[in-house]
């Protein structure tokens, strides 16, 4: 079968041999390019494994389901109380980082990691998933309601997921976005033109410095920076303006369980009430045999590309 790994530095489709083992077998039917992936690759950090770790499919019976990537130790406290996303052992086994990933006709995952996806819900725009889990996460984490204004800084796949959940939520939502394309999309997302009147709730979609500055600009005084983008390097605070507005920042990495409900399973829900979001953020769909295309069409931000996806 087919799978994608790195190869002298760049995505490559190779043969391997089928996955054999204990697990779900699973028949990929989508799976995102995510910029940490683009990051990973540029480290070096991908370079045992077949990458991607935003993916969905379906099962031997045919029905399909999206993958949750992670997994704790499910024995600690962190665990326990349904955090498993910090869990030391997490780290140690991603699809995609640690083991292999989605970017595959087949994949094998240990059977916690299905998440059924509800009617309705197409297992082609199911790589979703996992993007919306990490704003349902940071959403959780930041106590949103759906009487509070957020604004998002940051126009890429993060930050039109955020507007979709929070637009779920109730809440009113403005993007502050770099491309026509990505204005385009949080319009049909239901974005509302951005202010100067602070709001409730800033979405730092970016990872960036510059990013996190225009967030405690934007955030009212006693509001909430919600960190949905990854700080690969140190960043620079906006010390002044998170003091004097004592601005709580809430970082957010992955996703977890509150109570019986992973945030992936939310997700899923999620993507079943918002038909239009694959439209609006699926930009560009590549087959498998073309990931260097997928992979560089994602980087470069001039094409347009919000969510690259590779199909079988
Ligand atoms: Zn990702
Ligand atoms: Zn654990």
């Amino acid at each position: 079968m087919r799978a994608v790994r790195c190869v002298h530095g760049r995505p490559t489709t190779v043969e391997v041999p089928p996955p054999q083992g204990e697990g779900v077998r699973i028949k990929m039917a989508s799976a995102g390019v995510c910029g940490s992936d683009l990051h990973m690759l540029e480290l070096g950090m991908l370079n045992a494994f077949t990458i991607g770790h935003e993916f969905a499919g379906r099962l031997e019976d045919g029905s399909p389901v999206a993958i949750e990537p992670i997994r704790g130790c499910g024995a600690c406290e962190i665990c326990r109380a349904g955090d498993y996303n910090r869990c030391p052992a997490t780290l140690g086994d991603i699809a995609d980082i640690s083991r292999d990933g989605g970017m595959a006709d087949e994949v094998l995952m240990w059977p916690e990691a299905l998440v059924r996806l509800p009617a309705g819900v197409d297992a082609r725009d199911a790589c979703l998933v996992e993007p919306l889990a990490i704003a349902v996460h940071g959403f959780r984490r930041a106590g949103l309601r759906g009487d509070m204004r957020v604004a998002v800084i940051g126009g890429g796949a993060v930050g039109q997921t955020a507007l979709a959940v929070a637009r779920l939520v109730g809440c009113e939502v403005a993007v502050s976005a770099r491309h026509d394309g990505q204005r385009e999309a949080a319009e049909r997302l239901g974005a509302v033109p951005l202010t100067d009147q602070p709001y409730d709730v800033v979405v730092e979609a970016a990872g960036t410095a510059s990013a996190l500055a225009d967030a405690a600009k934007r955030c009212k005084p006693g509001g909430k920076i919600v960190v949905l983008g990854t700080y690969w390097d140190p960043v620079e605070m906006p010390g002044f303006e998170l003091s004097m507005k004592e601005i709580t920042v809430v970082p957010s990495s992955m996703y977890g369980r509150c109570g019986p409900a992973r945030d992936m399973d939310v997700a899923a829900a999620a993507l079943a009430h918002i038909p239009e979001l694959p439209d609006a953020v699926i930009t560009h769909r590549f087959p498998l045999d073309a990931p260097a295309e997928a992979f560089a069409t994602a980087a470069d931000r001039a094409s347009g590309a919000i969510k690259v996806v590779l199909e079988p």
